[in-house]
């Protein structure tokens, strides 16, 4: 995400620590580089102006020119102000109702039927029930597409019926969430290719059905500065009270996208960054700066991993490595449980300094997630008694493995001595603790 924008801002301040004091002429420079930054990710012009002129505002005071570290007070001008342009305080969903009502809208293809399943998927990770209004009935693509969304998710759906009116879908699903006593309805409205009288009217008559708290635009960020236009336009014709910005994940152009807020003075809610369900975040200004920045993200990550992972597992898993008796199998799900927080690159981005890392490094990290792959099409082509007991594989099932999950044998051979290797490890550290007892417990 971002991430041409983010090693070209690096690279600046990196040239910056160089200098044991700064002068004038130094930050001017800087910033200009700053600003081409900027301009090069797409963000808007005019903002990538005002932002400059503000960071440069800040670091032309003495505490940064006579300051020993400069190039981390800059760092930390910038910081401040990025998060001010992404909208400072995180902002949240007005989910105080019962049901609470979202409605989504958008362009066509901007991902708001992807999105309505999602954000499904997130409220009811934390216990939350939803139910998903399918109110785009002249495509009935869409209906069915969120109708799979929510069996997948266990999610009520309602959908058109003969003769329905958009608004009349809108007030049945209100109607039976509160019958179900639901905690969230969220109707996926119609999109358009562009916005036009006859969307706006319609989705004037949705809200005036059901009156949602919410009315948050889904913003397709790959679409470059067009998406400031977009997002303008809805502002102006229905008043939004939030963004969620999709796409996240591939284009560099995303920095359209983060001069929203400041176009607009909508605040970005979430953002999307991959196809699957669990790709979506909450958007934390302060947070997106740090990654942007390269300081990382470590809050987040922890956020993901305790989604994610389940703690009883972790705890099983833990007992088995500190007794020695886990196997292949055990490591195989543990693999599937690190596959939830979603690729391995996302992850390293969220390390402080990762992006500092040699460029073959990051490739090797980066490269971990196919590695993870073929271990596990490795462990899922043995038997279960191979993998809870390995050393029973010889040449001949190493062989049939190999060919099973279409490796080379000398990659099963490699899966094995690690595993064996990671074993001896552990019963070292066991013994080790029996005599020293001073030793932390493993892992
Ligand atoms: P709608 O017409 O607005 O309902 O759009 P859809 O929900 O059908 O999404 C259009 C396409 O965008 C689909 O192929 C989605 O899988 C894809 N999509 C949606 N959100 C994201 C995202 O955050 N990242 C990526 N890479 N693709 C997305």
């Amino acid at each position: 995400m971002l991430e041409s924008l983010s090693s070209s801002l690096q690279n600046v301040f990196r040239s910056l620590r160089g200098y044991g004091k700064l002068n004038e002429k130094n930050v001017k420079d800087a910033l200009r580089e700053v600003r081409m930054a900027l301009l090069e990710a797409d963000v808007h012009f005019r903002v990538a102006k005002d932002f400059t002129k503000q960071v440069r505002d800040r670091c032309l005071g003495q505490d940064v020119l006579e300051s020993v570290t400069p190039g981390q007070q800059i760092v930390k001008r910038v910081h401040e102000e990025m998060t001010e342009l992404f909208g400072g305080a995180h902002t949240d969903f007005n989910l105080e109702d019962r049901p609470a009502g979202v409605m989504l809208l958008g362009l066509h293809g901007s991902g708001k039927t992807t999105t309505a399943g999602k954000l499904a998927h997130y409220w009811m990770s934390s216990g939350k029930s939803v139910v998903l209004a399918a109110c785009d009935i002249r495509r009935p693509a869409a209906v069915e597409q969120l109708s799979t969304l929510a069996k997948q998710e266990g999610a009520a759906c309602v959908a058109p019926r003969e003769g329905d009116t958009v608004p009349d879908v809108a007030a049945r699903a209100r109607r039976e969430a509160s019958e179900q006593q639901a905690d969230i309805v969220i109707y996926d409205t119609g999109g358009r290719f562009q916005i036009d009288e006859d969307l706006v009217h319609e989705l004037e008559e949705i809200r005036e059905a059901v009156q949602p708290a919410d009315t948050v635009l889904v913003l397709d960020a790959a679409i470059g500065q067009e998406s400031v236009e977009v997002a303008r336009r809805f502002h102006e014709a229905v008043g939004l009270t939030g963004l969620i910005l999709t796409k996240l994940d591939g284009d560099a152009r995303g920095g359209a996208a983060l001069s929203v807020h400041s176009m607009t003075g909508c605040p970005i809610l979430m953002t999307g960054t991959g196809e699957r369900p669990e790709d979506l975040e909450p958007f934390y200004p302060e947070r997106m700066a740090s990654r942007i920045l390269g300081m990382g993200d470590v809050v987040s990550l922890v956020e993901k991993a305790q989604q994610n992972i389940d703690e009883d597992d972790a705890r099983r898993m833990q007992e088995k490595l500190a007794k020695n008796t886990f196997d292949l199998q055990d490591f195989h799900d543990q693999m599937q449980q690190m596959k939830k927080m979603g690729p391995m690159e996302n992850i390293l981005k969220m390390l402080p300094g990762a992006g500092e890392l040699p460029e073959q490094v990051k490739s090797q990290l980066g490269g971990a997630g196919d590695n993870m792959k073929r271990q596990e099409a490795i462990i899922r082509s043995m038997t279960p008694k191979e993998r809870h007991k390995p050393s029973i594989i010889n040449a001949s099932r190493r062989r049939r493995i190999a060919r099973g999950s279409g490796v080379r044998m000398s990659e099963v051979n490699e899966l094995l001595k690690n595993f064996d290797r990671t074993r001896k490890m552990t019963r070292q550290m066991k013994k080790m603790r029996k005599r020293l007892p001073g030793i932390p417990n493993f892992p």
